[in-house]
């Protein structure tokens, strides 16, 4: 009970009855509590040995993708870079010379491609702009690092693995 004077507040403790001295009925109350909530459903899994499912609408880490042929898809046409809000993509051009018809599949290739996933707000414009189904946004998550540099996704990082030269 607390009594309220304009100088100082007094406290005054009701004496503790037998049971609250000795403890058992609040124990005996916590351990219901905790017992309660070993039977429930977890809310909680194991990352990552245990991932939850993604929402269908969930973007992730971009795919640079390939044909059938393992051909690279991607012509360096700049509209990915152009449709991107947060200016995130950075490109350059380069033109296919003779014998290299088994590394891409049009005249014009990317040479450098890279994305700045600390601008990126995984939208998933840059997919909807492609015309040639060349990039997009995956389920995989992308994984915590220590420097702004690494966060800097190069061609190497983004395209599915396949033809040699
Ligand atoms: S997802 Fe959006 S912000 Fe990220 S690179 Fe693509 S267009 Fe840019
Ligand atoms: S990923 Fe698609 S939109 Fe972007 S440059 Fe390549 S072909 Fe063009």
């Amino acid at each position: 009970m607390q009594k309220l004077t304009n100088k100082s507040i007094q406290i005054n403790r009701d004496p503790l009855t037998f049971s609250e001295r000795v403890y058992l009925p609040g124990l005996a109350k916590g351990l219901a509590i905790t017992l309660g909530h070993v039977f429930k459903k977890k809310a909680t899994v194991s990352y990552p040995e245990v991932k939850r499912p993604f929402s269908p609408v969930f973007r992730g880490l971009h795919i640079l993708n390939r044909d059938e042929e393992g051909r690279e898809r991607c012509t360096a046409c700049g509209l990915c870079a152009l449709a991107c809000p947060a200016e995130a993509i950075t490109m350059e051009a380069a033109e296919r010379k003779p014998g290299e018809e088994h590394l891409y599949r049009e005249e014009k290739y990317a040479a450098r491609y890279e994305i700045n996933m600390l601008r990126c707000i995984f939208c998933g414009y840059c997919e909807e702009a492609c015309p040639k189904d060349a990039v997009y946004l995956s389920e995989s998550v992308m994984p915590a690092n220590y420097t702004r540099e690494s966060f800097i996704y190069k061609k190497e990082d983004l395209l599915i693995p396949g033809n040699k030269k």
